[in-house]
């Protein structure tokens, strides 16, 4: 029995995870949950899941989330709470479901303290990438992808060894503005954005999944993960999210993994990696899909993709900015403060503000953060960009 803690619990990725618990009561137990709000569902969670720890983030929700099932599991909250859910001792995985940054310090300090994880946070990898890939081998722990792009590819990867791999091809539905002139995007507004055609997924990843930034985190996080050189990944976006992703072979051959678009697989088979589970789910109709195609990236019309390729070729410090200053226009673009253009023109703008820092800890990256919204944060008030 696999014993696991979930962070971001109450999420679209962490109630994902609670149902396949749910199904395979023989195979997972919960002892930690932490999520950042919504003590309703939280409450609702312990009630059902026992956990020995629930972490609430928003401080100032303890005591009621204390008062309702503190005679139930331990309560604690904050960050240093959620950091406590992340290492519970007797917790051997924990599903690293937060969003933004702010599930970083949580899954480092799981992998200090020994335990596998199930990634879906991206922000982890891409802001911390080389500090992350290193205390894995030094803990000598696993980190095994939910994100399904990189689900896929881990698959494939299985196929060959790491010195045959000649590419990483990645793939990407677009999102709901595939068809759309760069001035027809001009005026979207946040309800289209939201929109996804393929996945139902949480706010912030659907916004960026529609700049395309996703696509951006996600070549970020497959360097890492894969040990692999940007230019030997590629960008292909495919509509139908059939093919979820494909790795090329030094002798041509590429392997692809292809599903339905739904995360259950990616998050089971990072749960029960390296055995898979027989699902009563849905499963793949080739000749009722028919059609699969494939375009290659605008990224004139998407430059967040463009930023991303970008900030890595700068370097690492460059991709911590990229993802504060994302985070930050992406709050900004959702209370309606600014258009859906101006996430990019924001972002590029705080990039052009930065200077490399090499080597940087992994409280140099928490700060870098900080000074990346900040200085997003200022463009937006000068008013430079609406
Ligand atoms: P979501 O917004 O639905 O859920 C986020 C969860 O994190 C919530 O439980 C929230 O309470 C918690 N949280 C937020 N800030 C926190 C904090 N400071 N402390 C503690 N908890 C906090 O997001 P999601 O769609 O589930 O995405 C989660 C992560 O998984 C993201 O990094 C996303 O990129 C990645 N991911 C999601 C999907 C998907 O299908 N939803 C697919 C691939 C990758
Ligand atoms: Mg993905």
């Amino acid at each position: 029995m696999k014993v696991i803690s979930i962070l971001g619990s109450t999420g679209s990725i962490g109630t994902q995870t609670l149902n396949i618990v749910r199904e395979y009561k023989e195979e997972f137990r919960v002892d930690a949950l932490a999520a950042y709000s919504n003590i309703d569902l939280l409450e609702a969670q312990v009630r059902e899941f026992k956990p020995k720890i629930a972490a609430i983030g928003d401080a100032s929700q303890y005591k009621e989330l204390k008062r309702r099932v503190g005679g139930l599991t331990y309560v604690a909250a904050d960050r240093e709470g959620v950091v406590e859910a992340a290492t519970a001792e007797s917790c051997d995985t924990v599903v690293s479901a937060i969003v933004g940054i702010a599930g970083l310090i949580p899954t480092y300090n799981a992998i200090k303290t020994g335990k596998n994880i199930a990634l879906a946070n991206k922000e982890t990898l891409v802001t911390a990438g080389r500090i992350i890939t290193e205390e894995i081998k030094k803990n000598n722990v696993k980190m095994i992808p939910v994100d399904s792009e990189h689900s896929a590819i881990f698959q494939c990867l299985a196929k060959g060894k790491q010195n045959e791999v000649s590419k990483i091809i990645l793939t990407a539905s677009g999102g709901p503005f595939r068809n759309r002139t760069l001035k027809e995007l001009e005026n979207v507004t946040v309800q289209d954005a939201l929109k996804h055609p393929n996945w139902s997924m949480g706010r912030k990843i659907t916004i960026d999944s529609a700049t395309l930034m996703n696509k951006g985190l996600e070549v970020i996080e497959a360097r890492w993960l894969f040990d692999i050189m940007p230019e030997s990944i590629e960008v292909c976006v495919h509509p139908q999210s059939i093919i979820h992703s494909a790795v090329e072979f030094v002798d041509g051959a590429v392997i692809a993994q292809l599903g339905l678009p739904d995360m259950k697989i990616p998050i089971q088979y990072a749960l029960t990696y390296p055995e898979r589970l027989p699902t009563n789910g849905e499963k793949l109709n080739l000749t009722a899909i028919g059609d699969l195609t494939f375009y290659e990236p605008d990224m004139k019309k998407f430059k967040c993709l463009k930023l991303a390729f970008r900030a890595l070729s700068m370097g690492d410090s460059a991709c911590v900015v990229l993802n504060g200053a994302n985070e930050e226009a992406v709050k900004l673009f959702l209370s309606g403060k600014i258009s859906f253009l101006a996430i990019g023109d924001l972002i590029e703008k705080t990039l052009d503000k930065h200077k490399i820092i090499s080597n940087m800890s992994i409280d140099e990256v928490s700060a870098l953060d900080l000074w990346s919204r900040k200085t997003l944060t200022n463009l937006y008030e000068l008013g430079c960009i609406k």
